[in-house]
């Protein structure tokens, strides 16, 4: 740019002026901010200027000079004092009201000062008083010019208003050394100028690259808080806004911890593709989006999991939008055409009830998810206290379950399964016994899920098979041993095998093992369960169905594998569920079983009565506390032994 030609200059301080307006919004509050970054510099520029034209006005003793030297004060008062009273960070003040105010005080004050220069030359001052003047009015001409680059009109702006007036004054005093300092003016003002707008140039530039790098870092921040799939927060991003709400709320507040799962998610991965599950995700997010009260962070916590982090009025509020959150989620979601039923498990923590800092809400919610899907899919728990009180025993159950095998803790316990026509046993169910030296007898009920959770499942039930194979190898031929097995367990690699090991170890006929399955193991139905199941049935393993009659029983399932017997679970023989219904199911599962040419065993038979009512129906084997409770190996032998001494009690005597 070439700063000496007028219309150079003129075309600077508009692109100048045009630039600077296309600067963002917060790069021009900064700058403006920069205006009244420093009032105790401003203040001794204004007071200064005072100072100069009281002493000029005093050596000359020119009226004029006074005035213009209380006009100087006035303006210097009312700078200095709007300078301390608007607050640049206070966002109340605009930034076009905080430059207009600044304007206004640079652009009088110049003019003031060269007014009063110029009336020292007019009425021709002493030479000290005209030097002291235009000495101090180009000083502050060309100081203010560069300071206030940051607003490059407010800059320029002040120059000729400093200086037109002086040179006017040099020309009509029309001395040599008057005209020299107008032509002296006439270059410094250009000169001034160019600098002034170079200064400018560096500093929006260099405000426009921090501006660009805080947005760049913004972006990040937001991305590394978000989830790519669901578009939601992810884990950092629900820690971040979390902390943020914890840091806004007041005392009174009452916030919910909402943790979802979605049941059998890992089904629609494996059979539908990742991309299925993406979309799943992505419109399980929508609708929780939906619902979800103003203010919420809704976020995915990695897989199939979401935490939903809300405020809410109360406990009853809570529960209600628990309630919604299933509701939606139930609809149908259609993708691609196909339809798909979402359902998941929820987990609640309340602030301030349950806890009240994140990390304890998260623990709590956490557990009641935890216990939600120990009770089956779709379901809500709310935390409650008596839940880590589980947690804690079900973990010194799981660290102390890997050693009970060592301690000799573990034992095997026989039950006898008895024909309902002849007395006489045929076969009996292994079943585990955990001696725990300070906490007693241990249910298996209890230990069994905790012992599938870790893993020890494997371990532990390679052990039974063993222990019970090669006791029920000691007993007559036409006797046969049950095993049960949870799904885990034949789905642990080289499931088989471990069976494969206890039938070789002990020297039972494989004809002699039947193993007892669960309906669940429909449920998470796989090819490794069929291959187990076809493995041992070419050798000769049998298979039951056990506990028939809870959970979703459902008999379409029952020839999908090779079973030999179904078990009809003891909550249909003794439980509350006993009565007409009941029977007809007896009827009816004693019916199908003998067209499969399966037999039917009643189990959890107390009485005589429930013996007589399970047999009229049809069925064949019973097992229950009426016939024996499970026993040690010894006694399993005693009671064969007794039996084929004739001595055993007639069934329904
Ligand atoms: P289950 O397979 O249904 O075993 C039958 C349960 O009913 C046993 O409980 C048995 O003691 C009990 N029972 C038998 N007759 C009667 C009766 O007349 N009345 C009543 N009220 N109960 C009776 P237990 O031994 O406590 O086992 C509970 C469950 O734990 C078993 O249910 C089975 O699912 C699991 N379990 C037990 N032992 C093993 C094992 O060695 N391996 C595996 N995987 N699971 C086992
Ligand atoms: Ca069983
Ligand atoms: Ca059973």
């Amino acid at each position: 740019m070439d700063a000496t030609k007028p219309l150079a200059i003129l075309h600077a301080l508009r692109s100048g002026r045009g630039r600077s307006d296309k600067v963002s919004a917060r790069v021009r509050r900064l700058l403006v901010n920069e205006l009244y970054s420093k009032p105790f510099t401003l203040a001794v520029g204004a007071f200064n200027g005072v100072a100069a034209a009281s002493v000029a006005a005093w050596v000359s003793d020119i009226p004029e000079l006074w005035i213009g030297s209380i006009a100087l004060t006035v303006i210097a008062v009312a700078r200095v004092s709007a300078a301390l009273a608007f607050s640049p960070e206070s966002r109340r003040t605009s930034t076009r009201a905080l430059e207009f105010i600044y304007e206004i005080g640079a652009f009088s004050y110049a003019l003031a000062l060269g007014l009063v220069a110029a009336i020292a030359i007019w009425l021709s001052a002493p030479n000290a008083a005209q030097l002291l003047l235009g000495a101090y009015a180009l000083c502050y001409g060309a100081a203010a010019a560069c300071s206030n680059a940051g607003r490059p009109m407010i800059a320029i702006g002040q120059l000729p208003l400093v200086c037109v007036p002086i040179m006017i004054a040099a020309l009509s005093a029309g001395t040599v050394a008057h005209l020299a300092l107008f032509f002296i003016i006439l270059l410094i003002v250009p000169a001034v100028t160019s600098i002034s707008l170079n200064i400018f140039n560096v500093l929006r530039q260099s405000f426009a690259a921090a501006e660009t790098s805080a947005k760049l870092a913004d972006e990040m921040r937001a991305l590394a808080r978000t989830d790519v799939v669901t578009g939601l927060a992810n884990r950092a991003g629900l820690n971040h806004a979390m902390v943020e709400t914890m840091m806004s709320i007041d005392d009174d507040s009452h916030l919910a911890l909402i943790w979802l799962d979605l049941d059998r998610f890992k089904e629609v991965n494996d059979l539908l593709g990742h991309p299925v599950g993406d979309r799943v995700l992505g419109e399980v997010a929508r609708r929780l989006r939906e619902i979800c009260p103003e203010g919420s962070t809704i976020s995915r916590f990695g897989g199939d999991e979401f935490v939903v982090f809300c405020p809410i009025t109360d406990r009853a509020h809570a529960v209600t939008l628990a309630s919604e959150i299933h509701a939606q989620l139930l609809g149908p979601m259609r993708i691609d055409g196909d339809r798909l039923d979402v359902r998941a498990s929820l987990g609640v923590a309340l602030l301030p009830e349950d806890g009240t800092d994140t990390d304890t809400l998260m623990q709590c919610a956490d557990l009641a998810l935890y216990h939600a899907k120990l009770e089956g899919r779709s379901k809500t728990c709310f935390f409650d206290r008596s839940m880590s009180r589980n947690l804690v025993r079900r973990r010194e159950i799981e660290d102390e379950l890997r050693v009970a095998i060592q301690r000799d803790e573990l034992s095997v316990f026989f039950q006898p399964i008895v024909d309902l026509e002849t007395g006489r046993i045929r076969s009996f169910e292994a079943l585990i016994r955990w001696f725990h030296p300070e906490k007693g007898e241990l249910s298996p009920d209890e230990f069994i899920p905790v012992a599938e959770e870790s893993g020890v499942i494997v371990t532990l039930g390679n052990w039974i098979t063993v222990q019970a194979a090669r006791v029920a190898a000691t007993w007559p031929d036409d006797v046969t041993l049950s095993v049960n097995l949870t799904p885990l367990q034949i789905r642990a690699p080289g499931a088989a095998l471990g069976v494969r090991n206890a039938l070789r170890e002990s020297g039972l006929d494989p004809s002699r093992l039947e193993l007892e399955v669960t309906e669940s193991l429909f449920a998470d139905d796989d090819e490794t369960t069929a291959a187990f199941i076809e493995e041992l049935s070419e050798l000769g393993v049998k298979f039951a169905l056990d506990d028939f009659g809870t959970g979703y029983s459902s008999l379409c399932h029952i020839d999908k594998y090779p079973f030999t017997k179904i078990k009809v679970d003891r909550n249909l023989v003794s439980g509350d569920e006993v009565g007409r219904k009941s029977e007809a199911i007896f009827r009816a599962v004693a019916e199908l079983a003998s067209t499969l040419e399966m037999e039917i065993v009643a189990e959890g038979l107390e009485t005589s009565e429930q013996v007589e009512a399970v047999r009229a129906t049809g069925c064949t084997l019973g097992q229950g506390y009426h016939f024996s409770r499970p026993v040690p190996d010894y006694l399993a032998a005693m009671l064969l032994a007794k039996e084929r001494e004739g001595e055993v009690r007639k069934v329904g005597t």
